[in-house]
C-alpha cells in the first residue's frame, strides 16, 4: 500500500514533444504527448513506494503560456498542494517560459512542500531524449525529505525559482542560476544540495489564490510590459505604451541600471503620471546594486521577466 503521493501535472513542451523524423532535431511539435502517456513510458518511475497521480492542465507549447493557465496552474497546484498525503508536486512544462512560471508560482504560492517544473531539450520521440531522466530527477526531488519551495530540475541541476534562467538555445544544460549558482545537484537518485531551499514566508495564499481564479483569462490581469535600454533608445516605446494604458513597466537596463538619457527621461514621465516603472538589468549575471538618491526602484534581484510578474502580482494586491 502506497501512502505518500506525488502528484505529477502535465502543461504540454518539448518534453512532451513529437517529431516526424527523429533525424530532425528541430522539427519537432511541441505538447503532442499526454501526462499518463509520458509517465507510463518511464516504468522506474513507478519503481518507489509513492503514489504518482497524473494530470493534464494544460497541453501548450510554454512560448504560448497565458494568464488563463497561470490561473488554472496554480489553482491545481494549491488544490494538491493542501492535501496532507501529497508529498510534493512534479510540473512538466517547456523551456522557453518555465522561468516565468517557476517564480510566479513561487511568488504567489510560496510552498512549504516541493513543487518541482521540468523540462526536456528533445522531443519524446528523439533517439535519446532527455525527458525522462528529467522526470525522474524531478521525482526524485519531489520525494526528498525537507525539499521545499518551487525548482527547476534539468540536466541534473536543481535550481531555485528566484534565480533560474535559459540561457541557451539547444544544449540540453539550457539552465543557470547565474552567479548564484544551482541549489543542488540530483543524480543516481540522490541529492547533493549546495545551498538551502527558497525560503518559506509565513503569508497564507489563499487570498492570492481566491483573486486568481476570479480573474480567469487575461483581460483583467494588469496589464505591465517590458523595454529595453540600447544604443540610441528613445521614448518611443515608453510612450506608445502609455498611450496604450499600460500599468507597468519594467526596463531591462544595461550595466548596474544605467539607461539611455531619453528612455530614462520617458520612464520618469509615465511614473509620474501613474505607472509603475522597476529597473531590472539585461545582465545575466549580478544585480541591479541601489544607490541613495535613485530615482526609479530597482528589481530586487529579478530578471527583467520575473520582475514582470512580481510587478503584476503586486498590482493585483
Ligand atoms: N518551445 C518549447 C516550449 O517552451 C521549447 C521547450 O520546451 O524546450 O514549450
Amino acid at each position: 500500500m502506497k501512502h505518500e503521493k506525488i502528484v505529477i501535472l502535465g502543461t504540454g513542451g518539448t518534453i512532451a514533444g513529437t517529431a516526424a523524423s527523429a533525424s530532425d532535431p528541430m522539427g519537432y511539435v511541441a505538447a503532442q504527448v499526454g501526462i499518463a502517456q509520458l509517465v507510463a513510458a518511464i516504468p522506474a518511475l513507478a519503481e518507489g513506494s509513492c503514489e504518482l497521480v497524473t494530470e493534464q492542465v494544460a497541453q501548450i507549447d510554454s512560448k504560448d503560456m497565458s494568464f488563463a493557465v497561470w490561473a488554472q496552474l496554480a489553482g491545481r497546484v494549491n488544490h494538491f498542494l493542501v492535501q496532507p498525503d501529497v508529498q510534493g508536486i512534479v510540473i512538466t512544462h517547456g523551456t522557453d517560459t518555465l522561468e516565468e512560471t517557476a517564480y510566479f508560482l513561487q511568488a504567489l504560492l510560496n510552498p512549504a512542500k516541493p513543487v518541482v517544473l521540468t523540462c526536456a531539450m528533445r522531443p519524446a520521440t528523439a533517439p535519446a531524449p532527455d525527458g525522462p531522466q528529467n522526470m525522474l530527477d524531478a521525482v526524485t526531488v519531489a520525494r526528498h525529505a525537507g525539499a521545499q519551495g518551487v525548482v527547476a530540475v534539468c540536466a541534473g541541476a536543481i535550481h531555485s525559482a528566484l534565480d533560474v534562467q535559459k540561457v541557451h538555445t539547444h544544449r540540453l544544460d539550457a539552465f543557470s542560476s547565474g552567479d548564484a549558482g544551482p541549489l543542488g545537484y540530483v543524480g543516481a537518485g540522490r541529492l547533493r544540495m549546495m545551498r538551502n531551499w527558497p525560503a518559506v514566508a509565513a503569508h497564507h495564499a489563499q487570498s492570492a489564490i481566491k483573486n486568481i481564479a476570479d480573474l480567469k483569462g487575461g483581460d483583467s490581469w494588469p496589464r505591465v510590459d517590458i523595454v529595453m535600454s540600447y544604443a540610441g533608445a528613445s521614448a518611443a516605446m515608453v510612450n506608445a505604451l502609455v498611450t496604450d494604458g499600460v500599468e507597468g513597466l519594467v526596463v531591462a537596463a544595461t550595466g548596474n541600471g544605467t539607461l539611455h538619457h531619453a528612455l530614462e527621461a520617458a520612464l520618469l514621465q509615465a511614473q509620474a503620471a501613474g505607472v509603475k516603472v522597476v529597473r531590472a538589468t539585461r545582465c545575466l549575471q549580478g544585480r541591479v546594486v541601489p544607490k541613495p538618491g535613485d530615482t526609479l526602484p530597482d528589481a530586487n534581484g529579478l530578471s527583467p521577466v520575473k520582475a514582470r510578474v512580481a510587478l503584476m502580482l503586486r498590482l493585483l494586491g
